[in-house]
């Protein structure tokens, strides 16, 4: 059966500028689409997702050729704050309840393994994008209590995770942070997600890959012999497999179950004179609306949260002053020897699902069509177990996970 039909609908992805782009865009080696185009994989989207979707297609000697509306690393990808969590926003012990111990459990791995898989390749290809590996401390709130918290530290450790119960010394000692206690857990990491980004196209291009930009896919047609995509300039590109990688913009013929749009508001404070916290952690809350924080290589303090179910932008956008000062009131209240102030503010489109997990893997009944959909906090995280995936799907490979994270 083949599909046929607009690629995707434009969204407003975000406003205010986020710390990583205060000198600009820097540059990306994509070209203007000039001549009609044939590839083995063509792949829409120059976010994080698209990035390491190329960088793992290319590794099989496919050509690839991929497309963004806007430019390379000009979605979503410079708003995100970069905490690698490998901890999913479903706890270990609600998500066990949702789908069941065993898949819950295979969820938390395949994220903490592609921490790994992520620090392995940035290390490979010789990229500077301030990546640390950082342990995490994760505090109560309104979702788990301490109690909750106590069982969940278990559980992870059960399975094999890196995560153990603190107390409120402990806690104080490591993050300066006054409660009465938290789990702390190793494995994670943050980075900086525009320079990882241009760092993987850099490298993409250098491999062969070909890379077009400022490019508006407006057409989709699936059939038995390849994908055909039509171009807002009228250009046309034949592929025998595409891949959606279009972050928060979704394809019409994409409708998964329990996904939304909701919208979330970061900050990143100016360097501050004071020392940080002793161990540079990421800390978040088990709270929902959550509060969470890291630091930077140049000594400031990124938090985020407070987010809010809708996906209207204009009515994001007039909520900026008001979400910064409750950002910064809460950072000044959990950190009282931090300057809280912000010196970037910035709001933007945010994908969530109702297990917090992704869906990754071939649209049903369209044949060498493919689409990943990275929802949650651990966007980034996710855009690397796909890039693991649809290497896989597109050698013609199983992976043990196809099922659980399926589009509907
Ligand atoms: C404020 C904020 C904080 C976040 N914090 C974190 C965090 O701490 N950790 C984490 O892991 N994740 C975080 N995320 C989520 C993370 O940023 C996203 O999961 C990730 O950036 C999505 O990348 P992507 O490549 O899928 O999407 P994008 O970067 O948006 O790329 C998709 C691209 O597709 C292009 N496109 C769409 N349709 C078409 C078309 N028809 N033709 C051509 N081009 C098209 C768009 O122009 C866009 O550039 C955060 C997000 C936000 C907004």
């Amino acid at each position: 059966m083949g599909v046929n039909g607009q690629a995707t609908s434009r969204r407003d992805l975000r406003t205010g500028v986020p710390v990583w782009l205060r000198n600009g865009y820097g540059r990306t080696p994509a070209r203007p689409l000039t001549e009609d185009l044939v590839a083995d994989v063509a792949i829409i989207g120059g976010g994080v997702s698209g990035a390491l979707i190329a960088d793992a297609i290319l590794q099989t000697g496919r050509s690839i050729a991929v497309f963004d509306r806007r430019g390379l690393v000009k979605g979503s990808t410079p708003a995100s704050t970069a905490l690698l969590q490998f901890e999913i926003d479903q706890p270990l012990t609600l998500l066990g309840k949702r789908i069941g111990k065993a898949k819950a459990a295979r969820a938390w791995w395949r994220s903490a393994s592609a921490v790994n898989v992520l620090r392995g390749r940035i290390e490979d290809l010789g990229l500077r994008c301030g990546f640390s590996e950082r342990n995490t401390a994760y505090l109560p709130g309104n979702m788990l209590n301490l109690a909750d918290l106590r069982r969940e530290a278990e559980e992870r450790a059960a399975i094999g995770l890196r995560s153990r119960f603190i107390g409120r010394d402990e806690l104080a000692k490591l993050t300066t942070v006054e409660a009465p206690g938290a789990i702390w857990s190793s494995g994670s990491a943050e980075l900086d997600p525009a320079k990882l980004v241009r760092g993987l196209w850099r490298s993409a291009a250098e491999r062969g890959a070909r890379l077009h930009a400022p490019v508006d896919i407006t057409d989709v047609d699936a059939g038995r012999r390849g994908v055909t995509l039509g171009t807002s300039e009228g250009r046309t590109v034949r592929a025998k497999a595409l891949i959606l990688a279009t972050g928060y913009e979704l394809a019409p013929m994409l409708r998964p179950r329990g996904y939304s749009i909701i919208s979330t508001w970061a900050i990143a404070t100016k360097r501050q004179k004071r020392k940080l916290w002793p161990s540079r952690c990421l800390i978040w809350q088990a709270a929902d609306p959550y509060l969470y924080l890291r630091t930077t290589p140049d000594g400031r303090v990124i938090a985020g949260g407070e987010d809010e179910e809708f996906a209207d932008s204009d009515r994001r956008d007039a909520l900026i002053g008001r979400k910064t000062s409750r950002i910064e009131k809460k950072l000044g209240t959990l950190l009282p020897g931090l300057d809280p102030e912000a010196e970037f503010a910035w709001a933007g489109a945010f994908g969530q699902s109702s297990t917090g997990l992704p869906a990754i893997g071939p649209l049903p009944g369209a044949k060498g069509v493919y689409a990943v959909l990275g929802y949650g906090g651990n966007g980034i995280t996710f855009s690397v177990i796909a890039a693991q995936m649809l290497q896989r799907a597109i050698l013609g490979l199983p992976d043990p996970d196809a099922e659980l994270f399926a589009l509907d």
